[in-house]
């Protein structure tokens, strides 16, 4: 049997293969409730999602959606989410939607233009230890990566370009290179699949309420302790409702944070948990804010705006979630989701959380030249928010191969890509590893 221990997206997918294909397997899941990440508070017909907005879908996650039976419950991005926006030079501006935009735009200087044009000739070898910054930085020019890569890396990673590795987190960059000797020549011979936009009608909620329901061997407020090897096989120590257990299993899958894989690893190996430790979760707050339309000095139509962290601006970005997706506030809302990281603003870590509620709300108040104050709001924050894929994160990927000859697996959104698309993934990928 198949121990799964985390019922977030990664978990409760694989429990859900495994269940389809006939592999025994037991979910066991920490809180009272599946989700992890997913979560969606539902306030007077205003749609709040507390961590993930929505789902950028390839085929496989579609037909998978359509397999839970929930395509009629898909809710697709409006074509005015296409646009987004970088703030820069005070003020927001489009982000160039193609490459006639982005060679012919004003986003970018017209030196900065030619470093783009110029990089479809570069000749330079790639390293896998680049930072995602030096690469940019080295082939685009420094303008393309202070005001396309470092917002798109906060929004995405809520982390540092700086630190994190292009080989982990965007592999097709270094594909291009070493197949085309271009990013750019890479990206026109070999066009990205195209994926869709999406959430649901209740929310994300309804999608991992719907996978849940549908997986029948799980158990909730089952918190794992440690582990311990025993013959080949694993015995879980478990905290069920303040009462120890020993579950007896074949394998382990981690389909938790990476912390708390530490903590269940102690007890068997030093040197995982301190593997698993060295992963940085840095902080990341939210607000929603939900204001009369005529409260705005303008509407806010696109998928939303990122921060630089060369801005001097407190908040990492915001999420225009009503001009995205219909039905999320009633319509004469406005409804935008304030995102704050402790990556690109390290006081987000350390003031109290009315601090940085006061400190968003003047800035986007000032941003959006927005009159009185907000007809509701709700904040969050995720102490430990999302997995930093740096060299530490390289660490553990090398070594996966040694774990997994111990009989324990990861799946989560460490080390094999954060996106609930990429966790979807690779639960498909270590169920099929399982199928007898
Ligand atoms: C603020 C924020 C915004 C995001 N926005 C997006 C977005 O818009 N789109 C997108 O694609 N991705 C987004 N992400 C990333 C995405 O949501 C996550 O990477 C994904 O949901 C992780 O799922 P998971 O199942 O791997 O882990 P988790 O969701 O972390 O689930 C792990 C589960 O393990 C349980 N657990 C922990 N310890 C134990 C234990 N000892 N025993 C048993 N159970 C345990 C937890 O309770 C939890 O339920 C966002 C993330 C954050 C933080």
């Amino acid at each position: 049997m198949i121990a799964i221990i985390g019922a977030g997206i990664s978990g409760l997918t694989l429990a859900y293969r495994l269940q389809k294909q006939g592999t025994p397997y037991i979910l066991l899941e920490s809180s009272s409730m599946p989700g992890g990440y997913l979560q969606t508070d539902i306030k007077k017909n205003r749609i709040l999602e507390k961590a993930a907005n929505s789902i950028l879908a390839d085929q496989l996650v579609l037909d998978f959606i359509a397999e839970l039976g929930l395509t009629q419950e898909i809710v697709e991005a409006n074509a005015i989410s296409k646009k987004r926006y970088v703030y820069k030079n005070g003020k927001y501006r489009a982000l160039p939607s193609g490459p006639m935009s982005l060679l012919f735009g004003s986003f970018f200087s017209l030196s900065q233009r030619l470093n783009i044009f110029k990089e479809y000739f570069n000749t330079q070898p790639y390293r896998t230890d680049i930072t995602l910054y030096d690469l940019i930085n080295e082939r685009f020019g420094q303008e393309a990566a202070d005001y396309a890569l470092d917002p798109f890396v906060s929004g995405v990673y809520a982390g540092n370009p700086k630190e994190l590795l292009a080989d982990l987190c965007f592999p097709v960059l270094g594909k291009n290179i070493s197949n085309y000797g271009s990013i750019l020549k890479g990206f026109i011979k070999n066009p990205p699949q195209r994926r869709t936009s999406l959430t649901f009608q209740g929310g994300l909620k309804t999608f991992i309420q719907t996978l849940a329901d549908q997986v029948t061997n799980k158990r909730y407020d089952c918190k794992v302790e440690s582990l311990q090897a025993r013959d080949g096989k694993w015995n879980l120590v478990v905290n069920h409702e303040h009462t120890k257990e020993i579950i007896f299993c074949d394998q382990v899958v981690f389909a938790l944070p990476a912390y708390e894989a530490a903590t269940v690893i102690r007890s068997h190996s030093e040197e995982w948990a301190q593997r698993f430790e060295a992963i940085e979760y840095p902080m990341v707050r939210n607000m929603h804010l939900i204001y009369k339309k005529e409260q705005f000095g303008f509407e806010p139509k696109g998928f939303g705006a990122l921060h630089p962290r060369v801005e001097p601006l407190f908040t990492a970005g915001v999420i225009w979630n009503s001009s995205t997706f219909d039905n999320r506030t009633p319509a004469d809302e406005i409804l935008l989701t304030c995102m704050a990281t402790e990556k690109r603003t390290p006081e987000v870590a350390t003031i109290s959380d009315e601090q940085a509620e006061e400190a968003i709300l003047k800035e986007i108040k000032r941003l959006y030249r927005i009159k009185g104050e907000p007809v509701y709001t709700q904040s969050g924050s995720w102490k430990k928010g999302i997995p930093q894929y740096t060299d530490k994160m390289a660490t553990i990927l090398n070594h996966c191969e040694q774990l997994e000859k111990m009989n324990v697996y990861i799946c989560s959104n460490w080390p094999y890509g954060i996106s609930i698309t990429d966790c979807i993934h690779r639960a498909h990928d270590l169920a099929t590893k399982f199928k007898i």
